[in-house]
């Protein structure tokens, strides 16, 4: 409003000062008024900074929050939910459409709030100049107000093409660069180009169509006129001598203030409509109910390590008609050492993140310690619960960084012990920064054995009650081998311990031994029970025993098996 007022100030002293200057008064006047009008300008650019710097700092701090939310949300959400997420479309929204927010509050709310004066000012100040002028600057209005409306209308939906289609280039680009290798091993690289051509002509195309829109802006067709009408109007006042000339230039100088809402809101709606589009991308995101909730009320304490499932059947997806596990029934006691062989696919990883809740059980139940895994915390649950997957994800951070994960507080002393026991100390110090070194993204500058080893010292760290093991596929030199061996006998020691692997000598000395196919259990037991009763136990043992590597390969348990 204050501004207002400065702006109807600013009128005032214009009019006054060209009738001043028409009935020939004094210089003394003209500079009086002169210098009244830079200083009713220079308040309002004062109080013009005050507001942009404001508008600016709201909306880096709607991006900041919008995208903490997001950030918070995303974390939350179940693994279903993320297997179902392209990571660069979400990479979109988290990094882009917050931006579109930030633009959306500035320049586009603060332009369209900013110059909402400039289109009220005229029609008041008109109707001070003289009542009938008023009509020019009141049927642009109205005119104004429908036009703005449909054009809003129509380009929300190009808006939101344009961020759809910006979301599926991201997530194109995310997936070719991550399966790089299998691009670059089939020699696909034309392929993929061209594809992702494709993708980016839709960006393209579909901002296009939104400049075109925005070029075709009616508005600026309403400006034109209304000055035109608004100055015919007060010529014809004028020669009629119903209005005086500082009157006419005055109201000139009045309609010409709507050119800065309307150039500026060519943009700011642009900004507005983007805006939306995004904040419903992000939303959509946010308010997807994620189906694993924390059950922060559940059941807290130690975990002694006992693990029972009943009845388990579990899909990947709902209308999956061949579920990954079907009717699995086995118990582990605390401290235990469970091996689960199978051929790939077979659903051996599955049942191991039906532990820890990474997916819900669809039917039967899981149990530690006696109670259904989905009635422990969540957060409890998985804090005692270590996997160490076959794909190990280092954080590109230090290996110290990456050792201490699951325990942020872990002591330098503790990660030096962890790394010892994982027989990962040695080669640790001979990197060149020792525990400082940060390794690249996926672990990329180790070996898988040197990997396996950090993860399994991760695991010392925590110290967890349940560790699994998911080795099954892990090629690894003979001579990481023993020490892996040695590093896998002392994690086991004191805790349950589920290793899904291919190797004889583990297999014969786990204290229970489940041997899977397809998603079933077609035997379990412990060796000198299953060498007695289950002949593909028996196959798999008695062709392979002798390999000098006593590791099977997948294709072995396969024929054993059939
Ligand atoms: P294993 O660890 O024995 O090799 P998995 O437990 O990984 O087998 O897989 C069991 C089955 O579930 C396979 O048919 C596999 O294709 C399927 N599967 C595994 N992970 C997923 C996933 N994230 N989404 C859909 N299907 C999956
Ligand atoms: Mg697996």
């Amino acid at each position: 409003m204050r501004q207002c007022r400065a702006c109807r100030g600013g009128l005032f002293l214009h009019w006054r000062s060209f009738n001043a200057l028409n009935a020939g008064e004094g210089l003394d006047a003209i500079i009086r008024f002169g210098l009244a009008i830079i200083a009713s300008q220079g308040i309002r650019a004062a109080l013009q900074i005050m507001r942009n710097f404001s508008a600016e700092i709201f909306a880096q701090r709607i991006e900041r929050d919008v995208r903490d939310e997001l950030y918070a949300s995303l974390l939350g959400k179940s693994m279903t939910f993320h297997d179902l997420q392209p990571v660069g479309e979400i990479m979109a929204r988290v990094t882009n459409d917050v931006r579109e927010l930030n633009f959306m509050m500035n320049p586009g709310f603060n332009l369209i709030i900013g110059s909402g004066m400039f289109l009220i000012v005229p029609l008041f100040s008109s109707f001070a100049l003289y009542p009938t002028l008023i009509l020019p600057p009141a049927i642009f209005l109205v005119a104004y107000v429908i036009v703005q409306y449909f054009y809003l209308r129509k380009l929300t939906p190009v808006a939101e093409d344009v961020r759809v289609s910006f979301g599926k280039m991201n997530a194109d680009v995310e997936e070719t660069l991550e399966g790089l290798q299998v691009v670059k091993g089939a020699a696909q690289e034309d392929f993929e180009e061209r594809h992702f051509e494709t993708l980016l002509d839709e960006v393209r195309n579909n901002t296009i169509r939104q400049y075109d829109m925005e070029a075709r802006y009616l508005p600026l067709l309403l400006l034109g006129l209304v000055i035109s009408g608004g100055f015919a109007l007060s010529v014809l006042l004028y020669l009629r001598g119903e209005i005086n000339i500082g009157t006419l230039i005055a109201y000139s100088g009045q309609l010409s203030l709507f050119g800065f809402p309307v150039f500026s809101s060519m943009w700011s709606f642009s900004n507005l409509a983007l805006g939306y589009a995004s904040a419903k991308r992000i939303l959509n995101i946010i308010n997807i109910e994620t189906d694993l909730d924390q059950n922060v009320t559940g059941h807290t304490g130690k975990i002694q390590g006992r693990i029972r499932f009943e009845h388990v059947e579990f899909g990947y997806h709902a209308e999956d008609n061949t579920p990954a596990l079907h009717d699995i029934n086995f118990e582990v006691y605390a401290g235990k050492t469970v091996a689960i062989v199978g051929q790939t696919g077979s659903g051996k990883s599955t049942i191991t993140k039906l532990i820890n809740r990474i997916y819900d059980a669809d039917e039967g139940t899981v149990e530690i310690d006696g109670i259904n895994v989905k009635d422990w915390n969540l957060q409890s649950l998985r804090s005692q619960v270590s996997v160490i997957e076959q794909d190990i994800y280092l954080f590109s951070r230090s290996i110290a960084e990456n050792i201490r994960f699951g325990k942020p507080d872990a002591t330098m002393d503790e990660i030096i012990e962890a790394a010892k026991k994982a027989q990962a100390h040695e080669f640790i110090t001979s990197l060149s920064e020792g525990y400082e070194t940060v390794v690249g993204q996926r672990g990329v500058t180790l070996s898988g054995g040197q990997r396996q080893r950090l993860a399994l010292a991760r695991a010392f760290v925590t110290d967890p009650p349940i560790l699994v093991l998911d080795d099954s596929t892990s090629a690894i030199d003979s001579a990481t081998e023993d020490k892996i061996q040695k590093a896998i006998w002392t994690a086991a020691e004191g805790r349950t311990t589920l290793l899904i692997t291919h190797r004889l000598s583990q297999i014969r000395w786990a204290d229970h031994i489940i041997v899977l196919r397809q998603g079933h259990v077609v035997a379990q037991g412990n060796h000198d029970q299953l060498m007695e009763n289950s002949p593909a136990y028996r196959r798999i043992f008695a062709r392979y025993d002798d390999s000098p590597r006593k590791q099977l390969t997948d294709e072995q348990v396969k024929v054993a098996q059939n």
